[in-house]
């Protein structure tokens, strides 16, 4: 009897991890037949100064419109690109389609747009992400200082002699460096200080409950502080609520980014909302 249980256990799961091993595949190749026939999407999350409302930059969020199944966002997508190696194409992609978004807004008459993107860990280390990136920029003709590359904590304190040389090549070729989800990684807070890093974006996790938890209160108020001391701006991440907005602007932090200033919009809705919320009260 145990002996029997025993094994339809064990076929039971090696039958998942089949099932598993399957959707992975199919939806690897459902992401390549997407990205070549136009089913991704770039939406763009407003960044505001938190002192005066203006739009101080937009964050190129990825979407997925596959006819089914629905409603995979890319913080399952990405992983899933990243192992089968799709996220160079998937992220030229990003890079290309933000780039010539920003020059359209420019040619509707807009002034020019800080735009930020997310790159991975795994595109971050690809052998020639730099070179390709330079291409695109070129080719794109953006002005490189309007470009913002997300990098989460967790990538950038990892292999750190290398990822500084990577971090400085791409100073250098003039684009701006956020880390993103701050705080969820580990930093070294004297590596932190080294880094050519122009952003440090606040992870939503303190930001969602910083009206009534202090602990996360005390995170945010301290990662402000840390900014304004070694000279970087400071972004909070995840503002859901006017009190929180209030109290961030009241700790000077000066960004920030949340449902409670805007959701990621079309890029036609950039245009809109950039008319209409040009102070925010
Ligand atoms: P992220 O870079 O930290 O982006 C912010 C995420 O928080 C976005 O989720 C955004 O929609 C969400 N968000 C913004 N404001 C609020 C708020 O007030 N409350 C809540 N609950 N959420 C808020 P999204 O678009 O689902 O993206 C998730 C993650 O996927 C991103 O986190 C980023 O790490 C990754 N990602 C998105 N687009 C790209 C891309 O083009 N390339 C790469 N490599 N990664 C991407
Ligand atoms: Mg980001
Ligand atoms: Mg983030
Ligand atoms: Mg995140």
């Amino acid at each position: 009897h145990a002996k029997e249980s025993g094994r339809n256990r064990f076929e039971f799961f090696s039958e998942k991890i089949q099932s598993n091993m399957q959707q992975t595949l199919t939806t690897e190749q459902r992401m390549r037949h997407g990205l070549n026939h136009g089913e991704f999407e770039l939406l763009y999350q407003p960044i505001i100064k938190t002192s005066d409302g203006q739009l101080a930059a937009v964050e190129a969020l990825l979407r997925w419109n596959q006819p089914f199944p629905q409603n995979m966002g890319p913080a399952q997508f990405i992983p899933i690109a990243e192992t089968s190696g799709l996220i160079n194409s998937l992220g030229d992609w990003v890079i290309q389609e933000a780039c010539r978004q920003h020059e359209a807004w420019k040619e509707e008459g807009l002034p020019a747009i800080r735009i930020a993107i997310n790159v991975s860990a795994v595109q971050f280390r690809s052998k020639d992400f730099i070179d390709r990136l330079t291409a695109m920029i070129f080719e794109s003709g953006i002005d490189p200082s309007f470009l913002e590359i997300e990098l989460t904590e967790s990538t950038v304190m990892k292999q750190m002699d290398e990822t500084f040389q990577q971090l400085r090549r791409l100073k250098e070729i003039g684009v701006n460096l956020s880390l993103d989800d701050f705080g969820t990684g580990y930093s070294s807070l004297s590596y932190l200080s080294m880094l050519p890093i122009d952003k440090i974006k606040i992870d939503r996790s303190f930001i969602h409950d910083v009206e009534h938890n202090r602990r996360s209160l005390a995170i945010a108020e301290t990662v402000i502080t840390l900014g304004k001391k070694i000279g970087v701006e400071v972004v909070a991440e995840g503002i859901e609520t006017n009190d929180a907005l209030e109290i961030l602007r009241d700790r000077e932090c000066d960004l920030g980014q949340g449902f409670e200033l805007s959701r990621p919009l079309a890029a036609s809705e950039i245009a809109k909302w950039f008319k209409n919320h040009v102070t925010l009260h």
